[in-house]
């Protein structure tokens, strides 16, 4: 059985000073646009040649996928990993009234990435979604956080934004695909006492624990 995932679990000492050794954030070939040799197996295998200790499968999932019991079974061949733990979890698009696209059998069970995928070009259905998503229980890590070009968000607004996380224990993703979130917004999240994970967002195996591009992210948050 793979183990039930809570943030709780996430070893704390390692939030302050991000762990490059970590990746919570790799997708697979279960969905429709990732590399045909993203295979789970493929992936645990790239994890242990480059050393990585924890490993998070976060495929883009929505509330009608019909592969997720294949995609779990297929991960727990490879939970007895010795050299790294291996976390079963997805990225579940937040959708405009605040809920996110992914079945309550899941979610509340599994890591959880929310995601902004689409654009609302609304400010306020923006920022009443994403707060939503943040009280959303099962949601564990807020992905790849950045303004839409529609829009501005004022500094009084992430400050409200980064309290809300902070209260809620959430934690705000470095995301080394879309190089986000901005660095004026990890300040402002890491005044607020805001955790961080790292994910590569990896489509393809190459970038499977590759944070080389976000390196300037990192140290904002490790200074
Ligand atoms: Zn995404
Ligand atoms: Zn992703």
């Amino acid at each position: 059985m793979l183990s039930n995932f809570n943030s709780t679990d996430i070893d704390l000492k390692y939030i302050h000073h991000l762990n490059l050794k970590e990746d919570y954030h790799v997708h697979c070939n279960y969905n429709d646009h990732s590399e045909p040799d993203l295979t789970i197996r493929n992936v645990v295998k790239r994890a242990e040649d480059i050393g990585l200790c924890t490993l998070a499968f976060t495929e883009h999932v929505r509330s009608t996928s019909s592969w997720i019991q294949d995609y779990l079974n297929e991960i727990d061949l490879f939970n007895k990993n010795p050299k790294i733990r291996i976390i079963a979890g997805f990225e579940a698009k937040i959708l405009k009234d605040g809920s996110i696209d992914c079945s309550k059998k899941y979610s509340n069970k599994y890591l959880v990435i929310a995601s902004f995928h689409n654009s609302f070009n609304d400010k306020k259905i923006w920022m009443n979604a994403l707060q939503k998503a943040i009280e959303n229980p099962d949601v564990d890590i807020i992905g790849h956080l950045a303004p839409e070009p529609a829009f501005k968000v004022e500094r009084n607004e992430i400050e409200l934004l980064a309290s809300i996380i902070a209260d809620k224990k959430k934690i705000v993703e470095i995301n080394a695909k879309y190089h986000r979130p901005p660095a004026d917004w990890i300040h402002v999240f890491k005044s607020r006492g805001v955790k961080f994970q790292l994910g590569s967002d990896a489509h393809a195996l190459r970038d499977v624990g590759q944070f080389d591009r976000i390196s300037d992210l990192i140290s904002l948050v490790d200074k």
